[in-house]
């Protein structure tokens, strides 16, 4: 069975722009890894405080709803993730040990710096086929540079769409900070348009860096 390994920069980013993929992977029968690089605690704009322990809760339950086989923490502090030296032989040493057939994670032109080097780190581990179909989820559309985003991979995620929004609404401390329900509506919609180009109810949709034919053939 295929294994994916989905990073994220922080808590929740992976629900967003890949939930519904991965919950469909987990329902075909495949082993879903989830990433975290940064432990995800920040202040907002507003001097709102978010809390790593808080976050990280909220991490395991929105995994849970997914059905994530295993969630891994690697605390690199929010804002200040590095996409060079040790982080890289430590991601590295993960993908020797679970040997994931897909990686999935953020996109090289996303306005987070965090995103940024998740994007570097994935690129760098991936090197001469070590990882065989490699993916960029899609950046949200309040990023500046989403028109940086070129899709060709898409998921009909019809069937999943209701886990993906469940697991997001675990995220208690950022479905409230982002207006609860507002939030969730936003996201489907964006499934929803996203879902027009192929005809499909709700999609999600990769620029794909790299792809064999492992998963198809
Ligand atoms: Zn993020």
């Amino acid at each position: 069975m295929p294994k994916i390994l989905a990073m994220g920069a922080h808590p929740d980013d992976m629900e967003l722009e890949a939930g519904g993929t991965l919950a469909k992977f987990i329902k075909k029968g495949y082993d879903v890894y989830l990433l975290i690089l940064t432990s995800g605690g920040y202040t907002d704009m507003n001097g709102n405080t978010y809390f790593d322990e808080q976050l990280r809760n909220e991490a395991i339950n929105a995994s849970k709803i997914l059905g994530i086989k295993e969630v891994i923490f690697y605390d690199y502090h929010t804002t200040e993730l590095p996409s060079g030296g040790e982080i890289v032989s430590k991601v590295d040493a993960l993908v020797d040990e679970i040997k994931p057939d897909v990686f999935i994670s953020h996109h090289p032109f996303d306005s987070h710096q965090d995103h940024k080097a998740a994007a570097d780190i994935m690129f760098a581990v991936s090197r001469q086929g070590r990882v065989k179909t490699v993916l960029s989820g899609s950046t949200l559309p309040y990023r500046p540079n989403v028109f940086a985003f070129r899709p060709q991979f898409y998921v009909d995620i019809t069937d999943t769409i209701d886990t993906k929004m469940d697991a997001i609404r675990a995220y208690e401390t950022q479905y409230n900070k982002f207006g609860g329900e507002v939030l969730i509506e936003r996201v489907r919609s964006m499934a929803r348009t996203y879902g027009w180009a192929m005809s499909y109810e709700f999609a999600e949709c990769f620029e794909v860096i790299r792809m064999d034919d492992s998963l198809w053939i």
